[in-house]
């Protein structure tokens, strides 16, 4: 496996400094920002394999830069920092594109666990390499690419992998609580709807303006994405 390059942006430079030396520490290459517009100078002008992104920036603050980073790369991993818990912060990061959310003060070994987790993830996917279809909803495993009736539509990373779970589960009903652990790596908490939130979105994305939705909810029991009605 290549060298894993970890883009950190953090305006506190004591975290900046001593993430930037755990992750050296545990053998990953990394680059530090010290505010948001120099964050995106970095990411577009070199190649990461993960973000961790502060929210409160100086310049052009997390949420920005999270959207900016997605427009320009769907499938990099972006881990968010907060000092912040309140779930519709978590939600606007999700919103913003963010893989996973880290409540600062955090405990470093518990980010090195999500980190090699999003990047285990997406290795292994890559390794796969097979197409996964539902109708006319082609899902490319290696090239990321997914079709409807030969349209390209364009995924976040947390889209890609709840459609590819939902995918891979075919005609079966999945719970919220079976997405929230697949998906977030998270025991479902049933004050949040990031779950529900996320399935908004993809329906957006695959099944507006087709005839034949794909997606179906069961009241009460979760979602189940059907070959046909
Ligand atoms: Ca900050």
């Amino acid at each position: 496996m290549h060298d894993i390059r970890i883009l950190i942006v953090e305006d506190e430079k004591k975290i900046a400094d001593s993430l930037k030396q755990g992750l050296t520490e545990n053998s990953f290459q990394a680059e530090v920002a010290y505010d948001g517009v120099m964050g995106w100078k970095l990411f577009r002008n070199q190649s990461f394999d993960l973000v961790i992104l502060d929210i409160n920036l100086p310049g052009m603050n997390g949420y920005e830069l999270c959207k900016a980073i997605r427009s320009a790369n769907a499938a990099v991993p972006v881990v968010m920092l907060t000092a912040m818990s309140a779930v519709d912060d978590k939600i606007e990061g999700f919103d913003a594109g963010a893989d996973d959310y880290i409540i600062k003060p955090f405990d470093f070994r518990e980010l090195l666990v999500r980190i090699r987790a999003l990047l285990k993830r997406i290795h292994t996917t890559v390794a796969t390499g097979t197409l996964l279809k539902a109708g006319d909803l082609v899902m490319n495993l290696d090239s990321k690419e997914v079709t409807r009736n030969e349209q390209t539509i364009s995924l976040t990373a947390k889209e890609f992998q709840l459609l590819e779970y939902l995918l891979r589960n075919k005609n079966r009903v999945v719970s919220r609580a079976d997405i929230a652990l697949q998906v977030w790596d998270i025991d479902f908490d049933t004050r949040t709807n990031v779950i529900d939130v996320y399935v908004n979105y993809l329906r957006k994305k695959i099944d507006k303006g087709f005839d034949e939705p794909l997606i179906h909810t069961h009241v009460g029991m979760g979602y189940v994405l059907k070959d046909k009605s």
